[in-house]
C-alpha cells in the first residue's frame, strides 16, 4: 500500500542516518518497514512479521487501531499544536484528568513532557526543587540500584547501571549519584532486612544528602530485564519516610497494564512521591510521556516559586489526543483478560527454551517474556533469523525479551514464542 523503499534510499539511509545506538559506517542492514497492521509490520519484500516488541513497549493496541486512528485524525482537523506557556486545551485537561483518576489517590499533578528521558530529568529537577523550597539545598543527589535503565539523556544516563549502561562513555561528565546493589529477591520471594543491608548503611551515613531514591518499580526493563519482590517496594518506601527523602517510580516501562497491573506499583500498594510514565501513554501514536507527582511535591515547589522545566511541544494536541484515545481503550479493561492470557502462554510456550544448554533462565510477569542466555547474542547473525521466521524480537546482550501488544491472539503468541525457541535451537550450538 504504501510506497517500496529503493536500495538507494537504503544505502542513503545507512550513510547518513543514525538509528538508535549505530554507527553510520559498515553498519547492519535495517529491514525497511512499509506497513503494519494489528500485531504485524509489513516488510518491503512482502513478508510480514509479529512484532513481539510493541516497537519498543508502546504500541500496546496494535498498529493501524481504527479508534486511535480516528482522534488523530479529529485533532488534527482541530488544531495540531499551540504553545503551553499560557494557553491550555481540552485535550491536555482530559488526559491529566485521566491520568490523575488511573493513578493512586495521592498522585494529583501532571507535568507532560516529550519523551521518557525528559520525564527523568524533569523528576529529578522536581525532586531537586522540592529541597530547594524547603532550603535544603544540599539534599540534591540521587540514590538507586545497580541494574536501572533511565533514558539517554544525562541525568538518566547518570543513573543507568554503572556498569552495563554509558558512564565509562561519559566519564567525569555525568553528574555523580549513588548506587546500592539490585534487589536480591525475587518476585515471589520476600524482602529480608539483609537484602537491605548495604542501603541503609549507606542512608545513615548520607541520607542528608539524597533529593530522591528513583527505581524502576517490580521491573527493571532495559538494563537488564529482572523481576524484584513487591516487598522490597515497600521497605523501600518505609525507608523513603523514615530518612526523609522522596521516592520516584519510573513507570514508563511498566505502567498501563504491562505487568499485569494497571501500575507495577500496585503490586506492592505503595505510592511513590513522583511517578514517570511514557511509552505506551499513547499507544505507541506519538512521542509523549508525563512526570506526576503529589500534591505536596507540587505544593512545596510552588510556594517558593515555578517549577523551571517547558518544552516547546509540551501537552501536544496530537499527542494528548492519542494518549485520551490510548487510556480510553484501556478503561474500557479488555487488558487484564488479554495480559492473563498472555502470561499463560508465555508460560508455558518459552519454558521449553529453558532445557537448551545456552540459555540461563527463563521467566515471564505479565506480558514480559524472558530468556536470558549464557553468552551475548550475535545480532547481525540472529536478526535476519528471527525475520525469516516471521517474528520481529531484537535482543540485546544476552536477553532474547518480548512484550507483545495486548491484541496479540494466542495462536500469533505461539507463533511467537515458537520461533524464539527454534531460533535459540539454531544459534545455541
Ligand atoms: C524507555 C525508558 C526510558 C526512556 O524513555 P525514552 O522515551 O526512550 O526517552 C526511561 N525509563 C524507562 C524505565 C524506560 O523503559
Amino acid at each position: 500500500m504504501s510506497s517500496q523503499i529503493t536500495p538507494e534510499e537504503l544505502s542513503f539511509d545507512a550513510n547518513h542516518i543514525w538509528h538508535p545506538y549505530s554507527t553510520t559506517v559498515n553498519r547492519a542492514d535495517m529491514f525497511p518497514v512499509t506497513g503494519a497492521e494489528g500485531v504485524y509490520l509489513h516488510l518491503n519484500d512482502g513478508r510480514r512479521v509479529i512484532d513481539g516488541m510493541s516497537s519498543w513497549w508502546c504500541m500496546v493496541h496494535g498498529y493501524n487501531h481504527p479508534e486511535m486512528n480516528q482522534a488523530l485524525k479529529q485533532q488534527i482537523d482541530e488544531f495540531s499544536h499551540v504553545m503551553f506557556g499560557g494557553l491550555t486545551h481540552k485535550p491536555a485537561i482530559d488526559l491529566a484528568k485521566k491520568l490523575v483518576a488511573m493513578t493512586p489517590e495521592p498522585i494529583q499533578t501532571v507535568f507532560f513532557a516529550d519523551s521518557g528521558s525528559v520525564a527523568v530529568e524533569v523528576a529529578i529537577k522536581m525532586a531537586m526543587q522540592y529541597w530547594i523550597a524547603q532550603d535544603r539545598p544540599e539534599k540534591n543527589k540521587m540514590l538507586t540500584v545497580r541494574g536501572g535503565y533511565y533514558g539517554d539523556t544525562t541525568g538518566g544516563m547518570s543513573i543507568c547501571d554503572p556498569d552495563g549502561g554509558m558512564h565509562h562513555w561519559f566519564t567525569g561528565i555525568l553528574p555523580q549519584h549513588y548506587f546500592v546493589p539490585r534487589p536480591a529477591c525475587g518476585f515471589h520471594e520476600p524482602c529480608e532486612d539483609s537484602h537491605l543491608t548495604e542501603l541503609r548503611q549507606f542512608l545513615d551515613l548520607q541520607s542528608h544528602q539524597l533529593a530522591g531514591i528513583i527505581i524502576e518499580p517490580i521491573v527493571q526493563g532495559a538494563g537488564g530485564m529482572h523481576f524484584y519482590s513487591p516487598d522490597y517496594l515497600v521497605r523501600l518506601r518505609q525507608l523513603c519516610d523514615e530518612y526523609d527523602i522522596l521516592l520516584i517510580h519510573d513507570e514508563i516501562a511498566t505502567g498501563f497494564g504491562r505487568t499485569g497491573k494497571l501500575f507495577a506499583c500496585e503490586h506492592a500498594n505503595v505510592v511513590p512521591d513522583i511517578m514517570c510514565v511514557g511509552k505506551a501513554l499513547t499507544g505507541g501514536y506519538m512521542t509523549m510521556a508525563a512526570t506526576l507527582c503529589t500534591e505536596q511535591v507540587s505544593k512545596t515547589i510552588s510556594e517558593h516559586g515555578p517549577f523551571m522545566h517547558g518544552p516547546t511541544f509540551m501537552a501536544n494536541p496530537l499527542a494528548c489526543a492519542a494518549g485520551n484515545a490510548s487510556l480510553e481503550i484501556l478503561s474500557r479493561g479488555e487488558w487484564q483478560p488479554q495480559l492473563a492470557m498472555i502470561e499463560t502462554v508465555l508460560k508455558n510456550e518459552l519454558m521449553p527454551c529453558a532445557e537448551m544448554a545456552s540459555v540461563s533462565e527463563v521467566r515471564v510477569l505479565g506480558g514480559i517474556g524472558v530468556v536470558e542466555l549464557k553468552e551475548p547474542v550475535v545480532m547481525a547473525e540472529i536478526q535476519p533469523l528471527f525475520v525469516e521466521e516471521g517474528v520481529w524480537v531484537r535482543p540485546f546482550g544476552k536477553l532474547v525479551y518480548v512484550m507483545p501488544p495486548y491484541v496479540i491472539t494466542p495462536e500469533e503468541l505461539k507463533t511467537l514464542c515458537n520461533s524464539i525457541c527454534r531460533v535459540l535451537h539454531r544459534v545455541g550450538r
